[in-house]
């Protein structure tokens, strides 16, 4: 690897971010190439639960003071746990998904996924260019260039990194189509109300199930910090999804965020428990989005003829639902991964992609698998590897 070209990172996500953190402290070069314009942190949306194999790869990858800022800045919800209620009666019942949720510390550690971000760019937004929208790539005598829908190249890379999430184009590209990503019909919502909203709840982390719809089952998680519901300048969010066909956006369009997302919501839940109620009543409507669940292949991740110059990290490589809260803390494993691989390869890029790709696909796959298996008991989708439709 010629010291002065860089490695080229598609999206400036999860994965690509906390890659580039491992590559910033290492002094190895790195160019990010992101669709959207900008940061949006206010529509981040969603809280993601980390494991303690996420924190673990999460602080592998940081250096010391960026990761006391990420941990301080987590939320730690402890001895309550993880409740699950009847949505409608607010009785608390057996979980009926099995879920373990071990963190660090005998405490469940999370954090907004804008923060997550946010913290995870931290010195290296002067490598990211924004509006570049990947197409792909095209391989040169010594390295490699994405390629962009506006016709234009990156300047020329010593690999390539696809971390663009689900609809991920060198995904595509690099695996000749095996990498798959599976629409399961199944929807759902996410919304943020003020703190005084989840005071009902209490501290913890919450999973409220609705089985009295005629078209099946809705759930809802969120968790709620301690101390904090009293502090009027924060909101928490929660997550609501439905078996396929109970939640649907107009026109089945997913980009629509805002008032036709919050009024499904608030519909749903009209009959549910007053202590579950303001979570839907008073959220901030404007921060309320569908989202479609999405799996890979639940067989796992497929092989592909190995490219020393061009792999996978994050959703783009095993995208998976909401079930088992995995998807982030695999695709930071990812990134931990490889920026160690990349690190110790002291600049010889040869045999990083086929061991990260050997050790990424046992424990991508398990994970998949995972989290498809719950969804299947949880959710009600069925993908058929052969018929079903892909996003
Ligand atoms: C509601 C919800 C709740 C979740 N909760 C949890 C949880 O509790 N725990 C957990 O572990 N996981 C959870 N997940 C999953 C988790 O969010 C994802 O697995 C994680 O964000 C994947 O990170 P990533 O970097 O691979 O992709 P993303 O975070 O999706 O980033 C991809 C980036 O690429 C950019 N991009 C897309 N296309 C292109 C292109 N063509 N060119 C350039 N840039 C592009 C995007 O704009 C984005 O910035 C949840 C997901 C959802 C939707």
């Amino acid at each position: 690897m010629s010291a002065s070209k860089p490695i080229l990172i598609s999206g400036a996500g999860l994965a690509s971010l906390l890659l580039a953190q491992s590559l910033r402290v290492a002094k190895i070069p790195f160019k990010i190439f992101e669709r959207d314009t900008s940061f949006a942190f206010r529509a981040q949306g969603y809280r993601l639960r980390l494991s303690s194999e996420g924190l673990d790869a999460i602080e592998s990858a940081l250096d010391p003071q960026t990761w006391q800022l990420f941990w301080d800045t987590c939320g730690k919800t402890g001895g309550s746990g993880f409740s699950a209620f009847d949505a409608v009666t607010g009785e608390q019942t057996e979980h009926v998904v099995p879920e373990k949720l071990d963190s660090r510390g005998g405490q469940i550690v999370g954090i907004a996924r804008g923060d997550m971000r946010r913290i995870f760019a931290q010195g290296c937004e002067e490598h990211i260019e924004w509006a570049k929208h990947v197409t792909g790539y095209e391989l040169t005598d010594d390295g490699v260039r994405a390629t962009f829908a506006d016709g234009t190249k990156s300047v020329e890379g010593s690999m390539l990194i696809g971390g663009e999430g689900i609809y991920s184009k060198v995904a595509k590209q690099l695996s000749g189509g095996k990498l798959k990503v599976y629409d399961t019909g199944a929807r759902g919502i996410h919304g943020q109300a003020p703190a005084a909203a989840f005071k009902g709840l209490g501290e913890g982390v919450f999973r409220l199930r609705d089985d009295t719809g005629p078209d099946g089952g809705v759930f809802v998680m969120t968790n709620v910090r301690p101390h904090d519901e009293n502090d009027t300048s924060l909101q928490f969010g929660w997550t609501m999804g439905g078996v396929p066909g109970v939640i649907r956006a107009p026109n089945d369009d997913y980009t629509i965020v805002g008032e036709q997302a919050a009024d499904i919501a608030k519909s749903i839940s009209k009959n549910w428990d007053p202590r579950f109620k303001p979570l839907f009543d008073n959220m901030i409507t404007a921060e309320a989005a569908f989202w479609k669940i999405t799996c890979s292949t639940p067989s796992g991740v497929p092989k592909w003829p190995n490219e020393p110059r061009v792999t996978l990290i994050g959703d783009a490589v095993h995208s998976m639902t909401p079930a088992g809260g995995l998807g982030a803390n695999t695709a930071v494993r990812d990134s931990a991964l490889l920026g160690r691989l990349l690190r110790e390869a002291g600049g010889n890029i040869h045999g990083v992609t086929t061991a990260y790709e050997q050790e990424m696909r046992v424990y991508g796959s398990k994970a998949v698998h995972e989290s498809y298996s719950t969804a299947v008991g949880a959710f009600g989708i069925k993908i058929d590897e052969e018929s079903s439709p892909v996003v």
